[in-house]
This record gives structure tokens, sequence and C-alpha cells, in this order.
């Protein structure tokens, strides 16, 4: 007869064992349910290192996010590109250094056909996944790349661009930055055309970077749903570039969606107050370091350690949060995933896009339904994709 002691020992290990399966279960269904979805990030900024001589795609790199090979491993098979500018580049120069960007992106898509879809619409993201290759997508993150013409955004539209960020991180000639000093009360008459424009080419309209009346002036003239590309919940850390919850519901009511972004400084309050008192320094420091790359951010941000003691940390579950808590602000349809790999410090556990299976597990252990988890990795993008176009093809008709 075993002693009561044995006894206890095997019960105690068989419940473990149960705790173990029950956990590998979880952890296999949650491997399954990510690599089979359309995992679709709508802003990542690898684009000036495809433009970089001898920068392959396809070799896996010590730095930065993105590659081919880590897009592979994380699950990652749709992306949109930025098509990225500082908002004082502006003029012909504007214009002229978007085009190579966008032709870095042809070129990445026909250098690498078997791997790489260029797609403009739902209907190619959908098809890109079933041939199992990247969908490649462009997102042109500032206004001020126009130039101040529609017909120059009509070609944009052209070559691909899916939707417009209306300003980058300071003012347009007709619209306000969240992160600049308020010039126009939002959004000028031009930049009302803009967005009926935007509207006319089925390309979406951004309204991350926006300030909060940018953001209703575009609100009450779209008449298709928008995309924040890469904003998370100001509810959780009341960084400007954030939205308000009113903000979120008002874009999800219209049938919008707002996509995560990862960076640090963005999701969590302590990192956010930590970056307003190094501001200027780190701001002075950037400049003389010859603007913001993420190398230099990557500097700056030691250099300030060292004079103002180091900075707080954020680990990759405050994505989740902001996540849950869009969702439950405005239900699973509305929330995506908008990382800004390669645009700045990540949280620590989501250094680049190797790591991305873990939000699945996450919002699976959280008790997400699995179709939800689908929607929030890619569907409601090409969902959105696909309503713009449907509106497009009925403002055509008129
Ligand atoms: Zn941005």
């Amino acid at each position: 007869m075993k002693s009561l002691f044995t006894s206890f020992v095997c019960l105690f290990l068989m419940a473990m064992n149960g705790f173990a399966q029950t956990d590998d279960a979880i952890a296999a269904k949650a491997k399954k349910l990510h690599f089979s979805s359309i995992v679709l990030d709508t802003h990542i900024d690898t684009t000036p290192r495809l433009q970089r001589a001898g920068w392959l795609f396809t070799d896996e790199h010590p730095d930065g996010a993105v590659d081919l090979p880590r897009m592979k491993k994380g699950g990652l098979n749709g992306l949109f590109f930025s098509i990225y500018m500082a908002g004082t580049v502006t003029g012909p120069k504007a214009v002229a250094d978007s085009i190579e960007r966008i032709a870095a992106v042809h070129k990445l898509a026909a250098d690498l056909p078997n791997e790489v879809m260029l797609c403009r619409t739902a209907a190619d993201v959908k098809l890109a996944h079933r041939q199992k290759k990247i969908a490649a997508l462009m997102g042109m993150e500032g206004g001020h790349m126009i130039n101040n013409s529609l017909a120059t955004l009509r070609m944009y539209a052209e070559l691909g661009v899916r939707y417009l960020t209306l300003t980058h991180s300071v003012n347009t000639e007709w619209g306000d930055s969240s992160t600049d000093t308020p010039k126009h009360n939002g959004l000028t008459d031009f930049g009302k055309d803009v967005v009926r424009e935007l509207n006319k080419l089925g390309v979406l309209v951004d309204i991350s970077h926006v300030a909060d009346k940018t953001f209703y002036d575009a609100l009450a003239v779209s008449s298709a749903p928008m995309i924040a590309s890469h904003s998370s919940c100001r509810a959780l850390s009341n960084h400007p570039r954030n939205m308000t919850d009113e903000m979120i519901k008002a874009l999800a009511a219209k049938g919008g969606v707002i996509q995560i972004n990862y960076l640090d400084s963005f999701i969590d309050e302590p990192l956010y107050q930590y970056s307003l008192k190094t501001r200027e320094a780190s701001r002075a420091r950037m400049q003389e370091l010859g603007g913001f790359t993420p190398e230099n951010a990557t500097k700056v941000r030691e250099e300030m350690a060292q004079q103002f003691g180091p900075a707080p940390k954020v680990t990759w579950e405050k994505i989740i949060e902001h996540i849950d808590h869009a969702v439950k602000l405005v239900g699973a349809d509305h929330v995506g995933l908008g990382s800004d790999f390669d645009g700045g410090s990540m949280p620590e556990g989501m250094k680049d896009a190797t790591q991305l299976p873990k939000l699945t597990e996450a919002l699976l252990r959280k008790g997400y339904a699995e179709k939800d988890i689908r929607k929030i990795l890619g569907e409601n993008t090409v969902r959105l994709l696909g309503e713009v176009e449907k509106a497009a093809a009925g403002l055509r008709k008129k």
C-alpha cells in the first residue's frame, strides 16, 4: 500500500502534467492559428534600408527589425512599407525622394517574384496569402509629399500607394500635426479636398500623426472609413500620437480601424513622461548627429540615460494592453497591428518580426476567440481595403 505521502506526490505530478499539457495545447493552437492567418502590419519603416546599396531583404540582419527570413520566422506575411519622408523635406524634392522610395518597393517585388507580391487591393492581399507570398503594400507617411498637388496624389495612387497619412510630425500647409503648434485649426479647405480625392481614388485616409482637430475634420469629410495606421490608446499613455477613447469610438463608428503602434515611448506612460524630460536635450543631440535614424535614436537614448538616469523599462505585454483596451472600447472588428518596426525603439521582447507569434498566443490565453484574433492580425485591414475600394467605385459612378 502506498504511503499517504507517495499518493500525494503522484497526484501532484499528475496535476502538473495536466497543466503542462494544457499549456502546450494552447501554445500549439496559437502557433497553428498565427501561421495560418493573414498577418498584415500597416506601418513598417524598412523602406530606407531597401534603398541602401548592398542591403538585401533576403538576408537575416543582426540589426533592424524586418527582413524576409525574420518575417517568415514571425509569420508576418503582409506589410505596408512606409514611404516616409521628414516633414521638413517639401516641394519638388519631397516628390522626387518619394518616387525613389516607391521605386525601391517596386524593385523588391520585381526582384523576388516568388517571394513578394506588390498588392494594391484586398483581393491582391488574399491572393498573395494563398500563394504564400509576402503581400507588400505602400503607405505614404505625410501629406507634405504630395507637394500641394492633387495630380501628384493621383500619380502616387497609380504607383500603388494605398494610404496617405495626412501629416507627419510637423504641420503641412493644409493640415495640423499632433506634434506641432496648431496653425490651421485642423484641415484647410484644400486639406478637405485631399480627403475627398483620397476617397475617389480608393486610397485610405490615414489619421495617425494628425492633430485631434484634423482627425475630426477628416472624419466629417471622408465618405469612406479611415485608418489609424500606427497609433495606440491615449487612455493608457497620454502621448499626443495616441488616440483618445472618444476618437477611437468615432473612428470605429464610421467603420475605421486603429492599428496599434508598438513603440515603447508611445505605449508606456512612465516612459512618455521620461521622454518629455529628456526631449530638448535629445532633439539637440539628434540634430548634431544628422537627424533621425534608428541607429542615432539608440545612441541618443544611451546618452540620455547617462545624463538623466535610466529610462523606465517597457515590455511587449504593453502592446496587448493597448489592443485589449481598444477591443473593449469598440470590438475586435476595429483593431489591428501597425508596429512602426524600424521606426524607433521597441519594447523588450518585441525587438523584431520574429516575436510576433507571442501576440497571438497572449490574446488566445486572454480568452480571445480565434476568429477575433485573425481579424486583429490582418483581416480587419483587408476588409477595410475592400470597403474603401467599394466606396470609391460608388463615387466614380455618381
Ligand atoms: Zn509615424
